[in-house]
């Protein structure tokens, strides 16, 4: 059985997608896309031998080795010269990492037009490194399980479309979410208060201040404290 968190990443795949999934660790994803949609495929990338080798494992498992590609290698490296996977998944990992991993990649030279990432944490930078490649952010969504929220961010890549402003306080917190406020938008910036709170105080008490650290974590709090309102 798929995490609810994975099966909501896969709603977002076009129908007979081809794709990619970087950071596949046991393939999951792939395996219930292909499983449940006969025309898919997909590419999934490892970094580190140990997934690499799961993933090979559940995807012939599966009997699905004609239709994913199981590579072993750094972020968008392994995409090759012929390849043409039209959407990207990037999830279950840290927003910072997620960016290093689409800023450093080869990205220009395919035709990706949909990118699906689901940072664990940091989303700030996902959707910076998002706007940068000029994507546009299209759908933003919250999801809880095991008492986790995670946050799914689609972009696109839309012909014509003059690069969107975003405000950093739109970056933290997600433009469309924002506007939408829903339940799940309120409990995770709630939870996000309380555990910064205690960050500032720690930081406010240490010997050698950072105030411009502190400066920065106080102008959060009270973009944070606005939508709390
Ligand atoms: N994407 C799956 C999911 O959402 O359930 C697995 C997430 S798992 C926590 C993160 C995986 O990313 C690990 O298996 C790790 O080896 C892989 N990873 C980390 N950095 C990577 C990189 N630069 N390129 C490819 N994979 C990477």
């Amino acid at each position: 059985p798929i995490s609810k968190r994975l099966k909501t990443i896969a709603s977002f795949l076009s129908k007979g997608s081809y794709f990619l999934d970087i950071g596949s660790d046991h393939a999951y994803l792939p395996c219930y896309v292909c499983l449940n949609d006969l025309e898919a495929r997909a590419i999934a990338g490892e970094v580190n031998e140990g997934p690499y080798q799961t993933s090979k494992q559940t995807v012939s498992k599966y009997g699905l080795s004609e239709r994913i590609d199981v590579r072993l290698g750094d972020g968008l490296d392994i995409i090759g010269e012929n390849d043409t996977p039209f959407e990207l998944v990037i999830a279950g990992m840290g927003g910072t990492l997620i960016k290093q991993i689409l800023e450093k990649g080869r990205l220009k030279q395919t035709e990706i037009k949909r990118i699906i990432l689901q940072p664990n944490i940091d989303e700030r930078d996902a959707r910076v490194a998002l706007l940068h490649l000029g994507y546009t952010i299209t759908d933003e969504q919250l999801i809880k399980e095991n008492g986790h929220i995670y946050e799914i961010i689609i972009a696109d890549l839309l012909k014509n479309k003059k690069v969107e402003k975003w405000t950093d306080k739109e970056l933290l917190l997600g433009k469309q979410l924002k506007k939408e406020n829903g339940p799940l938008f309120i409990e995770k910036w709630q939870l996000e208060r309380q555990v910064r709170t205690r960050i500032l105080n720690q930081m406010k008490r240490a010997k050698k201040r950072n105030n411009e650290k502190i400066a920065r974590f106080e102008l959060e709090l009270s973009w944070i404290e606005e939508v709390l309102d």
